[in-house]
């Protein structure tokens, strides 16, 4: 076993959720390699550390206090939900509009106009006949 898939071992095995070869394998890595050893250790002293600790108790009518504010909470409103969606779309939406239009002014090159014989004697002053 390598010193990294112990470290996610070594997690595993404080919650005991544990087969007996894996314990094995674990075991016999702990007492070849120190490095993991000290890692066990540590793990073992937070652990520790964290049952130790007295959590304080909430204070008085904390939770007469609290049900009024979870009932007073808005319930969910799928509605709400797609009104502030549909209003981020809509200046996405225009921005994908404005920039396709761009891109056809831009890319699309203007297709050469025919004139007629008479519009291009006027307009460019030149002679088709010739
Ligand atoms: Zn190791």
């Amino acid at each position: 076993m390598k010193c990294k898939k112990v470290e996610r071992f070594l997690l595993r095995s404080f919650d005991k959720l544990f087969k007996e070869e894996e314990k094995n394998e674990l075991k016999k890595h702990l007492e070849t390699c120190a490095l993991c050893h000290a890692k066990r250790e540590e793990y073992q002293s937070i652990f520790d550390a964290l049952k130790e600790k007295n959590f304080p108790e909430p204070k008085p009518y904390f939770w007469e206090r609290l049900q009024p504010k979870l009932a007073k909470r808005e319930k969910y409103d799928p509605w709400s939900l797609w009104k502030q969606w549909a209003l981020r779309a809509i200046p996405a939406s225009l921005l994908v509009v404005i920039l396709f239009a761009a891109a056809i002014i831009l890319f699309i090159p203007p297709q050469k106009e025919e004139l007629s014989e008479s519009e291009n004697l006027l307009l460019r002053n030149r002679d088709t006949l010739q």
